[in-house]
């Protein structure tokens, strides 16, 4: 089995809908990572959970989400637990890695549509999600399936 992680912002948690969408949005523009519950209320990316659904099932891959959770923002942490809870209910349970270096991981694929917090420096395969290359899950999907 080859070893996969997925970002959650931007690649399967449709972040920045949930800040256009926050009512403080105002109060808040110049730093919207603490923007209260913005990571707990925040809907999917299109495609998104389907597509994870997949690759959990193909067998192929030992599926882990990797993610950063903002140092100032100290209710994203449990939020994100919540949030891949909510989506995935036991399927991704012990499967959140939560941290500023992702250079850190080992695998062979990272999912990320950031180079930020180390992505850029992952020693698998980079999959630049939103890019032209893998602009949507579909052409992530047909890459890895
Ligand atoms: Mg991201």
């Amino acid at each position: 089995m080859k070893t996969l992680f997925i970002d959650m912002d931007g690649v399967i948690v449709d972040f920045m809908q949930s800040v256009k969408n926050h009512p403080e949005y105002e109060k808040y523009k110049n730093e919207i990572d603490a923007l209260p519950d913005v990571f707990l209320n925040a809907l999917p990316m299109e495609f998104a959970i389907d597509s994870v659904g997949k690759l959990l099932d193909c067998g192929k891959y030992e599926v882990y989400i990797a993610s950063t959770a903002p140092w100032g923002n100290i209710d994203s942490l449990s939020h994100k637990r919540i949030w891949i809870e909510r989506y995935f209910g036991e399927r991704l349970k012990k499967r959140l890695i939560l941290t500023h270096r992702k250079d850190f991981l080992m695998g062979d694929y990272l999912i990320d549509d950031r180079l930020k917090n180390g992505a850029g420096e992952f020693k698998g395969e980079f999959i630049h999600f939103g890019t032209d290359k893998f602009p949507d899950w579909n052409s992530v999907l047909e890459y890895l399936l």
